[in-house]
């Protein structure tokens, strides 16, 4: 059996078992390998934009013996899958305007009709009435991703955050209810103005921004990531204020805004020890 980097592991915990997975942006074809020969699921199909990663993930798909469970699929995120062919959707290890990208022009592809007005064609290998979950693993960028999930209707159901190799990840897992005014009452829950611990209160834009899930607990590995964008935001401050160009475009007072924002989270958050 291959092995998976901890971040991959992570990835492929939130894939329900029985799935017909398709892993967008697959380069090895790592993920849905690991994932057949754990027995984990039905099928996947493995796309790829570029020919390198395309080539490196047949090779690997035809050397684990599984071209009959997995299709490797050269084409520009989810074009290569059938309307319907799949249930559940991973991309991850881009940015995270990559990801809402691929995801908006494939929003036919997701709720199992090749149009996002619902007319077209449904059906296609195992038919299934659309993607039920959908994992995202952005390297940067998590804020657009959560964007997209909200206007889309899309309710994110769990987080995950991880540091490997010094880089420090985050998961978003999501799903759709099947009614509309589901998903859009708990989103409106979710990102509902809400008081934290120590009386912090979060407003909707620091949810979209540092993640529900991931504000409530306020792991170390959370705080890290933002004591890490804080010292960034501080670097770039630095060197705005030799601007005068950046102070009168408010360049230099948004960055102070946003910097006083990160830094009265993480005062008022209590550290989580787990
Ligand atoms: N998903 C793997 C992981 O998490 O380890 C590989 C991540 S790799 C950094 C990103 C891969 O996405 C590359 O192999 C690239 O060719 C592919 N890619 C980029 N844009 C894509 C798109 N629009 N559609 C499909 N694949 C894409």
């Amino acid at each position: 059996m291959i092995t998976l980097s901890e971040r991959l592991q992570a990835v492929a915990s939130y894939v329900p078992y029985g799935s017909r997975l398709a892993d967008i942006g697959s380069d090895h074809a790592l993920l849905p390998v690991w994932l057949a020969q754990a027995g984990r699921v039905r099928s996947a199909v493995a796309g790829e934009l570029n020919e390198g990663p395309y080539l490196a993930a047949a090779k690997q798909v035809r050397e684990a013996g599984l071209e009959s469970s997995i299709a490797v699929r050269r084409g520009d995120g989810l074009e290569v899958l059938a309307p319907g062919e799949v249930d559940c959707v991973v991309i991850a290890g881009m940015g995270g305007s990559l990801i809402s990208q691929i995801l908006q022009a494939g929003v036919g592809k997701l709720t199992g009709v090749d149009k996002p007005d619902g007319v077209g064609v449904s059906g296609g290998v195992g038919e299934c009435g659309g993607v039920k979950r959908l994992i995202l693993q952005p390297n940067v960028g998590a804020d657009r991703v959560r964007q997209w999930l909200l206007d889309w209707s899309w309710v994110l159901i769990e987080e995950d955050i991880l540091e490997e190799d010094g880089k420090i990840y985050e998961i978003l897992v999501a799903e759709k209810p099947g009614a509309l005014d589901r998903a859009n009452e708990q989103n409106e829950r979710l990102y509902r103005e809400r008081r934290m611990a120590d009386g912090y209160v979060a407003v909707k834009e620091t949810l979209l921004k540092m993640g529900p899930f991931l504000l409530e607990r306020a792991s170390p590995v959370w705080r890290k990531k933002w004591q890490g964008e804080l010292a960034k935001l501080e670097g770039i401050a630095r060197e705005a204020a030799q601007s005068a160009l950046a102070a009168q475009s408010g360049k230099l007072a948004r960055l102070h805004e946003e910097m006083r924002g990160i830094k009265e989270v993480l005062e008022c958050m209590p550290t989580d020890t787990q």
